[in-house]
């Protein structure tokens, strides 16, 4: 379990990050969706979590089961690259789509830098058929197959949004942090984009934290929604709220239910 505790970021006048304390992954393969506002905060949080940002307040702590019991590790001044290594990794994070790259490439690419975290325990050829084998599951498991040959840059959107993805789960992610992933995504693809996602996570048993604007897709998906609001936590729990609570209807949609 990942654990957001009381975490404070100032820019300058402004608390993009106030007081938050949030716990990710309690459940197994929990997915986790951060709704709100425009400048509410949610991209800071993530950046707190992955290290990309220092807090000015609050800590970032691993929960970790381990034979003696749960055992806590506090990360919060952990290089971005080095909590990869633990398991969190955000898309796009170390690696990114190369255009001038196949799909094949780009996914190899990603796959390498996780296997050569690993190199001195494994010999030349393990290493190589480890490597392949892991980029024929992740073209499976991204639908990407049919497209594994053609370059990024000729890929339609949705495609590039599984690609990045595909290559954030080459480094073997436990936790998966994505600041919306179907961004920019035409409607009729991001049903598809999403469920990909999710099908995957499941399967490799990934804790996803995902940004997300569209509330239809959070009320189909998520497991438990956190809804931020000027740095705060203003709702969690069910997404369900996202229906039955009115205030937070208003806040996120800025509309009232009498209109
Ligand atoms: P969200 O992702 O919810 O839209 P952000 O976390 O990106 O919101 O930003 C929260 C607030 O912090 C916004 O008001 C934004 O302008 C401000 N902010 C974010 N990053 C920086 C930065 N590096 N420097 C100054 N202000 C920032
Ligand atoms: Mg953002």
């Amino acid at each position: 379990m990942l654990e957001a505790r009381s975490l404070v970021k100032e820019f300058g006048q402004l608390r993009a990050t106030d007081d938050v304390s949030v716990r990710l992954g309690d459940t197994e393969n929990e997915m986790v969706f951060i709704v709100g506002p425009n400048g509410a905060g949610k991209s800071t949080l993530v950046n707190l979590l992955t290290g990309r940002l220092e807090p000015d307040e609050g800590a970032v702590i691993l929960h970790e089961e381990t034979a003696e019991g749960t055992v806590e590790r506090d990360i919060t001044d952990m290089r971005p690259d080095k909590r990869v290594k633990e398991g969190l990794v955000r898309s796009f994070q170390i690696v990114h789509v190369f255009e001038e790259m196949t799909v094949r490439e780009n996914i190899r690419t990603a796959a390498l830098s996780n296997h050569g975290l690993m190199r001195s325990v494994w010999s030349l050829r393990d290493e190589h058929e480890a490597v392949e084998a892991d980029v024929a599951a992740l073209l499976e498991q991204f639908r990407l197959k049919d497209v594994a040959d053609e370059k990024a840059e000729a890929l339609p959107h949705g495609d590039r949004k599984l690609l990045d993805v595909a290559m954030s789960f080459a480094l073997d992610p436990e936790y998966l942090l994505l600041d919306e992933p179907t961004s920019g995504v035409g409607a009729a693809e991001k049903e598809y984009v999403i469920e990909t996602i999710v099908e995957a996570s499941q399967e490799q048993n990934v804790t996803t934290v995902t940004i997300e604007h569209d509330m239809d897709i959070v009320k189909t998906y998520a497991d438990r929604m956190i809804a931020l609001v000027e740095g705060s936590v203003y709702r969690e729990g069910d997404p369900n709220l996202l229906e039955t609570d009115k205030d937070l209807r208003r806040v996120l949609l800025g509309v009232s239910d009498d209109e």
